[in-house]
């Protein structure tokens, strides 16, 4: 026994250093041997032997050399092999389906949109359908199929990550459908799902948009309000992935508006699109899209005026309200609201500086999604990237 957990304990050693060398690596994008050796404190000889590992299974490389001021010393470097495996990234929205291809760096290399067939979908249906968006985007990116190792799928909705199925999706109508289970029979290949601003989060961190080291929330304005927390170096999840929810955190009880989830007052009943279009139908009716919405007030028409500024008054208080319970590093905004309309950015943070809870009111960051439509894209390709990478990790050890 003793043997045992002494060879396991080596095990998880040797799977732990070998992970921290390639992402030193793939963070530095061109390092030197002896400078992996210096920040993880291995001797050069430890480094220089998992290095070698990571070459053999072809993740790592050795690139151009440099010189210092071009006459001194060449140095090698050495930096992720950026095309060794590729991994596909999927976002399911309401209304829209977006597949991408990305390689080891993240990088998304071709994207592929498609409108959902049939509204609603079920969930077999709609694995079919973006399995023909995949060999869609797979002959757009001239990737050939054998090197795409993993899809990471970000979903609306509440996800059981361990069985990969979605537990709830109001907005698809959807309730225990085991979305992973049908993507893996059609792809052939391990598939990981999440809940779509989850994703987004994770792949704003990876955009450089935040630090790794902040706590951070990430809120979508859009069909729907969705929230994603990071704190501590890892997402913050609840007893049932729910955390984050902050759509159905009520903001107004007083004309109780009523939510799609059955509910009155929550926030997605002030600022889903499809309940801000409603409501501005009252006042004007010729008006159909946010977009003409946002054009009446950024010309000024006096009728828009008050309705814009409501909007932004709800967005204040979701903000005010996460940061009273969270009290985080940053707050990033993104959703079509947000993204297509970044002027309700600068309205409602003003909005939020001046009604705030004075002592937590300089200490939050607010920033803009950088990743814009393709948050939940990249963000679930990485989470797709991670698990190859964990799985070959894991070979590597059971040698
Ligand atoms: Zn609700």
């Amino acid at each position: 026994m003793l043997t045992e957990f002494g060879s396991q304990d080596q095990n998880t050693i040797k799977y732990n250093n070998t992970k921290m060398v390639l992402n030193i690596i793939r963070t530095a994008s061109g390092i030197s041997r002896s400078e992996i050796a210096r920040m993880t404190g291995m001797s050069p000889t430890s480094a220089t032997r998992i290095v070698s590992d990571l070459q053999e299974m072809g993740l790592v490389k050795e690139t151009t050399t440099s010189t210092s001021g071009g006459v001194g010393r060449k140095a090698v470097l050495l930096d992720i092999n950026a095309e060794s495996f590729h991994c596909a990234g999927i976002d399911i929205s309401q209304k829209e389906l977006l597949i991408g291809i990305v390689n080891f760096r993240g990088t998304i290399l071709s994207t592929h949109t498609e409108r959902i067939r049939r509204d609603p979908q079920d969930g077999i249906t709609m694995a079919r359908q973006i399995h023909d968006m995949y060999k869609k985007v797979l002959a757009k990116s001239y990737i050939p199929e054998s090197s795409v190792k993993a899809v990471g799928i970000g979903t609306i909705g509440t996800v059981d990550i361990k069985s990969g199925t979605v537990l709830y999706a109001d907005l698809l109508q959807w309730s225990n459908v085991p979305i992973r289970r049908y993507a893996e029979d059609l792809f052939g290949i391990p598939v990981s799902v999440d809940n779509e601003v989850k994703c987004a989060l994770l792949g704003e961190i990876r955009a450089g948009n935040i630090s790794e080291n902040d706590d951070t929330v990430y809120i979508t304005f859009g069909r729907g309000i969705g929230g994603a927390i990071y704190n501590n170096g890892s997402l913050v999840r609840g007893i049932s992935n729910y955390a984050g929810e902050i759509g159905h955190a009520i903001v107004d009880y007083s004309d109780g508006r009523l939510c799609p989830c059955g509910r009155r007052g929550c926030s997605a009943a002030y600022l889903s699109e499809e309940r801000i279009i409603s409501k501005i139908k009252e006042v004007a009716p010729r008006i159909s899209s946010i977009d003409e919405l946002m054009s009446s007030f950024q010309k000024g028409e006096a009728w828009a005026i008050p309705q814009v500024e409501r909007i932004c008054d709800y967005i204040s208080i979701v903000l005010s309200n996460t940061i009273c319970y969270l009290n985080p590093a940053n707050i990033i905004m993104g959703g079509s609201l947000i993204d297509k309309h970044p002027f309700l950015f600068d309205l409602s943070t003003a909005k939020y500086n001046n009604t705030c809870y004075e002592p937590l009111r300089i200490s939050t960051k607010f920033k803009q999604s950088v990743l814009k439509s393709n948050s939940t894209l990249a963000g679930s390709a990485l989470m797709a990237i991670e698990d190859y990478l964990n799985r070959r990790l894991t070979d590597l050890i059971t040698l």
